[in-house]
C-alpha cells in the first residue's frame, strides 16, 4: 500500500500539528491562530491559499497532473468548544474555557494531511478545494463562507466530502455532546 506508507511518513508532523491545535483551542470565528497555521502549511506545500472566506475561513486550491475540469470540495471544521478541559494530557488546553472536545483539531489535521499528500503527488485529474470552515458549533460558519461566495469562487459539482457534515448541514448537537478525551 504505497499511499498509506507515504502518509505514514507524515505522522510525526501531523501529530505535532494536532497536539498544538489541541493546546490552543479557539471558538467560532475566533480561529485566527488556527487558520494562520492552516494557511502557512498549505502555502508551504505549494497550495494556493485564500483567507478571510467567512471570517476566519481558509480555502486551498490545488490542481492535479491531469488537465480535466473536474472539481471536488474536501472540508474540515476548525473551532473548539467553550468549555473546560479536564484531562491530564501533556497537550491539554492552555486556554481557560476553551476545549477541542469535539475533535475539530483532528478534523483540521486530517485535511492538512490530505492536502500535503495530494500536493506532493498531484496524482489526480482536476482541482481540489480544501475548505477549512470556522464556527461549526452552532454559529453559522458554513453560512458565512457561502455568503462570502464560497460556492461561486470555489465551485464543485460533486458532493462535498467532509469530516463531519456538508456545508449546509449542521450537526451541532452531536458536537456539543462530545466531551470525550482526545488523545
Ligand atoms: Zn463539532
Amino acid at each position: 500500500m504505497p499511499t498509506i506508507d507515504r502518509i505514514n511518513g507524515f505522522a510525526d508532523e501531523l501529530t505535532a500539528i494536532r497536539r498544538d491545535l489541541h493546546a490552543h483551542p479557539e471558538i467560532g470565528f475566533e480561529e485566527v491562530r488556527t487558520s494562520g497555521i492552516v494557511a502557512d502549511k498549505l502555502k508551504q506545500w505549494g497550495i494556493e491559499v485564500h483567507r478571510g472566506i467567512g471570517g476566519t475561513g481558509v480555502v486551498g486550491v490545488l490542481k492535479g497532473k491531469g488537465s480535466g475540469g473536474k472539481r471536488i470540495g474536501l472540508r474540515a471544521d476548525m473551532d473548539a468548544l467553550p468549555m473546560e478541559e479536564n484531562t491530564n494530557l501533556k497537550w491539554r488546553s492552555t486556554i481557560p474555557g476553551r476545549f477541542h472536545g469535539c475533535g475539530h483539531d483532528g478534523h483540521t489535521t486530517m485535511l492538512l494531511g490530505t492536502a500535503r499528500y495530494l500536493a506532493e503527488t498531484k496524482n489526480f485529474d482536476g482541482t481540489v478545494h480544501f475548505i477549512f470552515q470556522p464556527a461549526e458549533e452552532g454559529l453559522g460558519g458554513a453560512r458565512a463562507m457561502i455568503k462570502d461566495g464560497l460556492l461561486e469562487k470555489f465551485p464543485w459539482p460533486a458532493r462535498t466530502s467532509s469530516t463531519s457534515s456538508s456545508p449546509a448541514t449542521a450537526r451541532t448537537a452531536r458536537c456539543r455532546n462530545a466531551q470525550r478525551t482526545r488523545s
